[in-house]
């Protein structure tokens, strides 16, 4: 047996280290979901390819609807997005190739369970714990994966943009308790943000940014069973150098804006974010937005980038727990609004615009 020289182990750690970020995600293990007999896709057709140089809502909510929805055979499927489930896999995937077709530098960031429970420092480990038998045995073996686009901007800074892309795995709130043990579409806690933010890449991949921007697909938002949330926030927080740390201009994070049909609040620890983020608002004649409540109290994508004390900040329902839709089988692309979602996509692209610090 030979030994390996030194330079050539440190060669091939870093050549899997790079490797790590080009490769799609690991085929995950089969798993049964108990899917509700009624099919929310049925509706819907494969939505047109996005076209236009303007932010377009019905682009934001036709991207919404194919990471919801599985358009490859003759009839659309609910595409579950639940750490695990082949679902994830076909929706990173999406997400990839979306990203990519817009010219964006696009990874995948992939952990397990295992990796989350060891990430203490940001609160993962204390989640993990509450965890319940059957939880705590699949946890470790787990597999998700972020999906991380980049594009350099007019300064150093960085902007981070986030929504999640999973899905509940169990309807945990729903009213029939008949259904609560079905998987969740997640249309709007799960998917409402990623179309926003899609159209948004595509829109500005033949812009000059002012920062260099970020966009932030996040696996594991929701928790296998409610206790270890945040998955893949917590990851990618964990992984950022203190170089990358030192050039943060801000983290939005964009959860359950696919309708105005609840007033909105903006959680986070910074002043001049929500106070940029309602001007943009106001400009762009977004009432539900403008008029935000600054505060309130939510656990979000947004706490860990919080927990490192960078600014930060998450435009959510303020009553979302109060919603029909919220961890629900009635979380469906048909209570989604293209016109709101095009407002929301537009407010970010002001807020953006004004944003650099003066
Ligand atoms: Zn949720």
């Amino acid at each position: 047996m030979m030994r390996t020289p030194l330079p050539l182990l440190v060669a091939l750690a870093m050549l899997a280290v790079a490797l790590a970020g080009c490769l799609p995600p690991p085929a995950p293990p089969p798993e049964d979901l108990n899917p509700p007999k009624d099919n929310a896709c049925t509706p819907y057709t494969r939505p047109p390819a996005a076209t236009g140089a303007s932010l377009s809502g019905q682009n934001a909510f036709g991207f919404m609807l194919r990471l919801v929805c599985d358009f490859s055979a003759k009839d659309p499927k609910p595409l579950y997005r639940i750490p695990g489930t082949a679902g994830q896999t076909k929706a990173s995937l999406y997400l990839h190739s979306t990203l990519s077709s817009f010219g964006w530098n696009t990874t995948w960031q992939n952990f397990t369970g295992a990796d989350y429970q060891q990430m203490d420092k940001l609160g993962a480990g204390a989640w993990a714990n509450a965890c319940g038998k059957e939880a705590k045995e699949r946890l470790p073996h787990l597999p998700f994966s972020n999906v991380v686009a980049m594009r350099g901007g007019t300064s150093n800074s960085i902007l981070l943009l986030i929504a999640h892309y999973d899905s509940k795995r169990t309807a945990s709130q729903d009213r029939d308790p008949a259904r609560t043990t079905d998987p969740v579409l997640g249309a709007n806690d799960g998917a409402s943000g990623v179309g926003v933010l899609l159209e948004l890449a595509r829109v500005w991949s033949t812009k000059t940014l002012p920062f260099e921007i970020r966009i932030l697909f996040t696996d594991g938002e929701d928790g296998f069973e409610d206790c270890h949330p945040l998955a893949g926030a917590v990851a990618y927080a964990n992984a950022l150098t203190q170089s990358e740390r030192s050039r943060f201009e801000g983290v939005l994070l964009l959860d359950m804006v696919g309708n105005a049909s609840s007033p909105f609040m903006l959680h986070g620890n910074t002043e001049t974010m929500p106070q940029k983020f309602k001007l943009a608002a106001q400009a762009e004649g977004v009432e539900p937005l403008a008029k935000a409540t600054v505060g309130g109290s939510v656990v979000d994508d947004h706490t860990p980038f919080m927990s490192l004390g960078l600014p930060a900040m998450d435009v959510i329902p303020s009553d979302y727990y109060r919603t029909d839709y919220w961890h629900t089988t009635h979380d469906v692309p048909s209570k989604l609004s293209a016109s709101f979602m095009g407002d929301v996509a537009r407010t970010v692209d002001r807020f953006v615009a004004l944003l650099p610090s003066d």
